[in-house]
C-alpha cells in the first residue's frame, strides 16, 4: 500500500522473462526472482509407492469365475427383497433369510481355510414400520472381521460392504422376482472377493467385510451397522461401499467405459459440527474431508498396483460429490457417523436394468429386456474393482494409520508454512512422513517431501518455505516398506 508507484509494476505486474529489459531503477536491478513459484521451487512430484510384493501377488488370486459363482448363486435365491425376511411360505432356498445364511457360510468357509481368521458375525434387528417397511421386518447384516496382526495396530478398522438386498419396481413386493445381479450382488461379490485374498495376508490392522440388508428399503442395514460401529467406538479410519459395480454390459450401449469406476465422497462432512464446518469454510478445506483423502487413497493405490505399463488400466474416476443425483447408498450412514466412507460405482448405469420388474420382451420385439439380470454382469471388471478395493484395504491396513494433531503453526504473518504433528498412536521404528501439497484447485496431490524419521519421540515439526495461502499441505504416515497412509490437512 505504501509501495512507491513506480516499484509496483516490477513486482507485481511484468512477467520474469520481461523484467530485466523493462526494469531500469536501481530498486529492479537490486532484487532477482524465482523462475517458479515456491511451492513448485521445492517440489518432488507425487510418485506412485512400490507395490508390496505380497499383496500384488494376493491380487492375483481374484478371479473373475468366483465372482461368477456368488452373483449366481446370489440371483439364484429369486428375491433378495428385505420384506421377504417375513414371508413364512416362501419355497426352500428361497428369499433374503436364505441368502443371509449362505454369504455367513462364506465367510465361515473362508476361516476354515486360514485358520480361523475371521470372525463371523450377525447383526440381526427389527426395523420399526416406515414408509417402504409396512410392519416391523427383521434385517441381518452379515460381517466378518479379520483382526489386526500387531495388537496396538488392530484397534484400526476399515470395511468393505456391499448390499445383499435386492427390489423389483414395487420396493414392498416380498415375493416378486427380483435378481439384483448388478445391484447389488456385485457389491457383495467384492466383499467375498476381499475377505478371500486378504485373509491370506498378514495385515497388522484390522478389516471388516460386509454385507448388508435393507439398502433399497432406506439404508436400514447400514444405518444399523454403522450406529453399532459408533456405540462399540470401532476405530474406523475408512469404508469403501461397492454398489452397482458390475460393468453392465448392455448390447449396443457404446458409452459404457470398463476401464475406470466411479469413487464418490462427500466434500464437508455431513456429520461436521456448526464450528467445524465453520473452520472448513475459513480454510477452504472443502475438498479435504476424510472421505476425499480415503478417495484420494484409493487413486493411490490405484497408480501402485494398476500401472498403465502394464498394459491394463483400470483406473477409479474421482467424483468429488456425495453420490449420484436422486440416488444414496450405505456409505451416506458411515459418513452420518462421521467415518470416512466412499462410493464405487460402474461408469454408466442402466435404469432398465436396476430396481425393475424382470421383462422379457417377445422375439423381435424392440423394447429393451427390464431387470436387473446377471446376464449384463461383467465379471472380469467386478474382478477389477474387488483387486481395487483389496489394494486399497491392504495398503491401509498394513500403513503407520493417520498423523494425529496435525496443525497449521500459525504464530505470525509470514510466507513460510511450519507444520506439526504427532506419530499415529503405536507407530512402529522406521515410520516416517510425507509432506503433501497440491495448488487449491488442483484435486489431487501434486508434490510431496519426504520428512526424515524423527530422531526422538514428541512432536513432528517441519518449516517449508512455501506459502500456506497458496496450496493445500497434507501428512501421511508411511512405513518402512512404502505403505502409505491416510493423508491429514492441518
Ligand atoms: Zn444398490
Amino acid at each position: 500500500m505504501n509501495f512507491p508507484r513506480w516499484i509496483l509494476p516490477c513486482r507485481f505486474a511484468l512477467p520474469v522473462s520481461v523484467f530485466a529489459s523493462l526494469c531500469l531503477t536501481s530498486v529492479c536491478l537490486a532484487a532477482s526472482y524465482p523462475a517458479q513459484p515456491d511451492y513448485l521451487e521445492h517440489a518432488t512430484p507425487v510418485t506412485p509407492a512400490p507395490p508390496d510384493q505380497a499383496i500384488a501377488g494376493a491380487l492375483q488370486a481374484i478371479q473373475p469365475a468366483n465372482i461368477e459363482k456368488t452373483i449366481q448363486t446370489l440371483v439364484g435365491f429369486g428375491t433378495r427383497n428385505t420384506l421377504s425376511s417375513m414371508e413364512t411360505d416362501l419355497p426352500p432356498g428361497q428369499g433374503i433369510t436364505a441368502a443371509a445364511d449362505w454369504i455367513a457360510g462364506q465367510f465361515e468357509e473362508i476361516s476354515r481355510q486360514c485358520g480361523g481368521c475371521l470372525e463371523v458375525h450377525r447383526d440381526t434387528f427389527t426395523e420399526v414400520p416406515s414408509d417402504r417397511i409396512p410392519k416391523p421386518t427383521t434385517i441381518t447384516n452379515i460381517y466378518a472381521i479379520l483382526r489386526g496382526s500387531d495388537p496396538v495396530q488392530a484397534k484400526r478398522m476399515y470395511l468393505v460392504t456391499g448390499h445383499y438386498d435386492s427390489r423389483a419396481t414395487n420396493v414392498q413386493d416380498p415375493r416378486i422376482a427380483a435378481p439384483g445381479a448388478n445391484d447389488d450382488a456385485s457389491g457383495v461379490a467384492v466383499s467375498l472377493e476381499c475377505a478371500r485374498t486378504l485373509s491370506k495376508l498378514n495385515l497388522p490392522a484390522t478389516v471388516v467385510f460386509v454385507a448388508v440388508a435393507g439398502e433399497e428399503q432406506g439404508l436400514n442395514g447400514s444405518t444399523h451397522l454403522a450406529k453399532l460401529a459408533h456405540s462399540e467406538g470401532w476405530q474406523l479410519e475408512g469404508v469403501l461401499n461397492n454398489d452397482i459395480v458390475g460393468g453392465n454390459t448392455t448390447p449396443g450401449d457404446t458409452l459404457q467405459l470398463k476401464d475406470r469406476v466411479r469413487v464418490f465422497s462427500e466434500g464437508v462432512p455431513v456429520a461436521a459440527t456448526p464450528e467445524q464446518a465453520r473452520r472448513i469454510r475459513a480454510l477452504g478445506e472443502e475438498s479435504d474431508s476424510p472421505s476425499r483423502q480415503l478417495a484420494r487413497a484409493v487413486a493411490d493405490a490405484d497408480r501402485t498396483y494398476f500401472p498403465a505399463a502394464a498394459g491394463a488400466p483400470f483406473a477409479p474416476f474421482l467424483v468429488f460429490r456425495p453420490d449420484r443425483y436422486l440416488r444414496g447408498g450405505d456409505h451416506t450412514s458411515f459418513n452420518r457417523e462421521g467415518f470416512a466412507a466412499v462410493r464405487f460405482t460402474e461408469w454408466r448405469e442402466d435404469f432398465n436394468h436396476q430396481h425393475q420388474t424382470v421383462v422379457i420382451p417377445p422375439p423381435g420385439s424392440s423394447d429393451p429386456i427390464l431387470g436387473d439380470l446377471i446376464q449384463f454382469v461383467d465379471f472380469s471388471y467386478v474382478a477389477n474393482v474387488a483387486r481395487l478395493n483389496a489394494a486399497t484395504l491392504a495398503t491401509l491396513a498394513s500403513s503407520p494409520g493417520l498423523p494425529v494433531k496435525v496443525t497449521m503453526v500459525t504464530k505470525k504473518l509470514d510466507n513460510g508454512s511450519t507444520l506439526q504433528w504427532e506419530a499415529p498412536a503405536g507407530a512402529a521404528a522406521g515410520v516416517h512422513y510425507e509432506l503433501l501439497w497440491r495448488e487449491t484447485t488442483a484435486p489431487d496431490w501434486q508434490f510431496m517431501q519426504s520428512v526424515p524419521v524423527p530422531a526422538a519421540q514428541g512432536p513432528i515439526m517441519v518449516t517449508v518455505p512455501i506459502s500456506k495461502d497458496n496450496v493445500v499441505f497434507g501428512v501421511r504416515a508411511v512405513d518402512s516398506a512404502g505403505h502409505r497412509g491416510l493423508a491429514v490437512v492441518p
